[in-house]
């Protein structure tokens, strides 16, 4: 699998290209802003746009998902339906964090734990990582050990739970069940900082073992 890192919106969210390098076949992960950069990306590369995959409702990841849509043809799929109130609330959102006006979109295709979305010769399955928000998914692609896992997990830290409907233990427990039992080397790859390994995460992340609670 192949991976472009492209950092949008003054959130430096790290949108992803992903694409099978058998077929081309890719998929935008989290087009939270700054579309022009990402098609630039996509160009560059050559790559066949066949998906727009969301991991979340919130702004940073989802603010250009309905141009991309329709600038390749394609569906948004993804996240969870229990993020519905977060794509609802997008104007509100706008407000929050101060971006430019949105409005409410749904995807095409939610997703639940246990789905594959199948991206060329590739099966990315879906987990369901609630607590960051309640739709929040991660994607893990087990040829390539690489998971996904938008605001979920960082290096050194964990997502927010002090939005609407976030909850700590829900998202601690996520982790736990959805996540660190992935291979030590599980390569991470999150919605904002630097990419890091399940293994690294297990051994050093200050949230997780017990040292704040
Ligand atoms: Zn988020
Ligand atoms: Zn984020």
């Amino acid at each position: 699998m192949k991976v472009l890192t492209i950092p949008v919106t003054p959130f430096m969210q790290n949108c992803r290209v992903i694409a099978c390098e058998s077929t081309g076949k890719a998929a935008i992960v989290d087009p939270g802003g700054d579309a022009d950069k990402i098609i630039a990306a996509v160009k560059e590369y050559n790559l066949d746009v066949d998906l727009v995959l969301l991991t979340h409702g919130h702004l940073d990841h989802v603010g250009v998902s309905e141009e991309l849509a329709k600038q390749f043809n394609v569906d948004i799929v993804g996240p969870h339906i229990d993020d519905t109130f977060w794509l609802e609330g997008l104007p509100m959102q706008a407000q929050m964090f101060g971006f430019a006006p949105h409005k409410p979109f749904f995807p095409q295709r939610w997703l639940n734990e246990g789905d594959i979305v199948e991206l060329g010769a590739l099966s990315l399955q879906v987990r369901h990582c609630p607590g960051h928000t309640p739709g929040h998914v991660v994607f893990y692609e087990p040829a390539s050990a690489t998971v996904l896992v938008g605001d979920v997990l960082f290096k050194g830290s964990v997502g927010r739970t002090d939005f609407p409907k976030g909850d700590a233990s829900q998202l601690k427990h996520a982790i736990e069940t959805k996540l660190f039992t992935l291979d030590d080397e599980t390569r991470v790859l999150s919605g904002h900082g630097e990419d890091t390994t399940i293994g690294y995460e297990k051994r050093n992340n200050p949230f997780m073992s017990g040292r704040f609670g």
